[in-house]
């Protein structure tokens, strides 16, 4: 399936997450890796085989102004 020179990472090594991205689909929030594997955006992962990686890295979250809407204003 890979056709890279050097040959992306399968999707049973530990670094499968290194293969080179075919297809993303950022509006749906996944990418599909040369090796077959499925990486959405939380770093959650789908294999090839089916199995199901749990996200792993931590996601920056963007800096919003809804705390200030939650604080209680005493009158
Ligand atoms: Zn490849």
């Amino acid at each position: 399936m890979c056709q890279h020179s050097p040959a992306c990472p399968t999707s049973d090594a530990v670094d499968h997450d290194a293969a080179r991205v075919l297809t993303t689909h950022p509006e749906q929030g996944w990418s599909l890796l040369c090796n077959g594997v499925v990486v959405f955006e939380d770093t959650g992962e789908i294999l090839p085989d089916g199995s199901a990686v749990a996200p792993h890295r931590p996601v920056p979250r963007p800096r919003c102004g809804r705390h200030e809407s939650l604080r209680v204003h005493a009158a």
